[in-house]
């Protein structure tokens, strides 16, 4: 059987928490079938948003790669959200290249 889709748009604190909560809840299974896990966000890595201060004053780096906080079991895409067909269940979004690009999902969470 194939794989279910679970798609997280955005990878901010509400959108970490999300994918980490469902994660832990299914243990990447549902109704018998693997979930595949893939993370959107526009950014390369996670802002944290409260250090925002801290690259002007003194050129720290506040960005952190996906994969510090999940080192496997999750995809990560760098790319824009454009729109959600809840009907097709598929999300288009513009990629890092900014190139139109579509997705099918079978669970789906923004944040
Ligand atoms: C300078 C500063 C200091 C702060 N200090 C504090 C503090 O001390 N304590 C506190 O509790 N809160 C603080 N906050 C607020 C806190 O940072 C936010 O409440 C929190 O980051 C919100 O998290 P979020 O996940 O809801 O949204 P966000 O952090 O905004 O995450 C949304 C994510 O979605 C991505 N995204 C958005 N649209 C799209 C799209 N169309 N396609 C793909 N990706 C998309 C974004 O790139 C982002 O990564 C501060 C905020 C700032 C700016």
């Amino acid at each position: 059987m194939n794989d279910l889709t679970c798609i997280i748009i955005g990878g901010g604190h509400a959108g970490l928490a999300a994918l980490k909560a469902i994660k832990d809840e299914t243990r990447g299974m549902a109704n018998g079938r693997r979930i595949r896990f893939v993370l959107f966000d526009k950014q390369s890595g996670h802002v944290r948003k409260v250090l925002l201060f801290r690259p002007a004053v003194g050129g720290e780096e506040i960005m952190i790669p996906w994969t510090h906080w999940f080192p496997e079991g999750v995809e990560f895409v760098q790319g824009t959200v454009t729109s959600v067909d809840s009907g097709e269940k598929r999300i288009r979004y513009k990629d890092a290249q900014g190139n139109d690009a579509r997705i099918h999902y079978d669970l789906f969470t923004t944040a």
